[in-house]
């Protein structure tokens, strides 16, 4: 994948990695709910896929929770008039659909921890709705995406470690840092 994936991303990550990381997951999406549409014979673009869109975001449990996104993708928040969930984090309609969307299958890939998946898909939407989030909630998420990608999960004790160092940090740093090194380095003697 090359970095021409993300122009005209309005959006910035804190890394080139996270930026690649994303715009891969976001690839996933996409893919997952047009193979879920065409399957269905119906046009991923078409008004019918708005409908077959608002069906799968009000019920998430019976789909893959790429599917589940790429559906939430496709939606106006008929409050706010945002895409689904990307509205303000005072819209409670985009929040209440922000939260459904945790109800999605998460099914793990093979040769990866139980529970991965879960991680990814959590990281990932903490990530891509990065807003509705604090500082010190996004940073430990976004930081570790890419090794959850790769196949990787913490044990609970290094994910406490990692959070009583973010702990440390001010929020301007917890928005800066591109790395665990960095946040260690930042957080050593306070
Ligand atoms: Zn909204």
């Amino acid at each position: 994948m090359t970095g021409d994936t993300v122009t005209g991303d309005s959006r910035a990550w804190r890394s080139a990695l996270l930026a690649r990381v994303i715009a891969e997951i976001e690839s996933e999406i996409r893919q997952a709910w047009e193979r879920f549409a065409v399957g269905l014979d119906v046009e991923p673009d078409s008004s019918e896929a708005v409908e077959l869109a608002w069906l799968v975001a009000d019920d998430p449990a019976a789909y893959d929770w790429r599917t589940v996104d790429g559906a939430i993708d496709r939606l106006s928040c008929p409050a706010c008039g945002s895409r689904l969930t990307q509205g303000p984090a005072a819209c409670e309609t985009c929040e209440f659909h922000h939260r459904m969307r945790f109800g999605a299958r998460e099914v793990d890939r093979r040769h990866v921890p139980p529970g991965n998946e879960h991680a990814v898909r959590v990281a990932s939407a903490v990530a891509r709705t990065r807003h509705r989030y604090s500082a010190n909630a996004r940073v430990g998420y976004e930081l570790a995406l890419p090794d959850l990608v790769a196949g990787d999960l913490p044990s609970t004790r290094q994910a406490q470690a990692g959070k009583a160092l973010i702990n440390k940090l001010t929020d301007d740093e917890c928005d800066r840092v591109v790395s665990f090194a960095e946040v260690e380095e930042l957080a050593r003697g306070r």
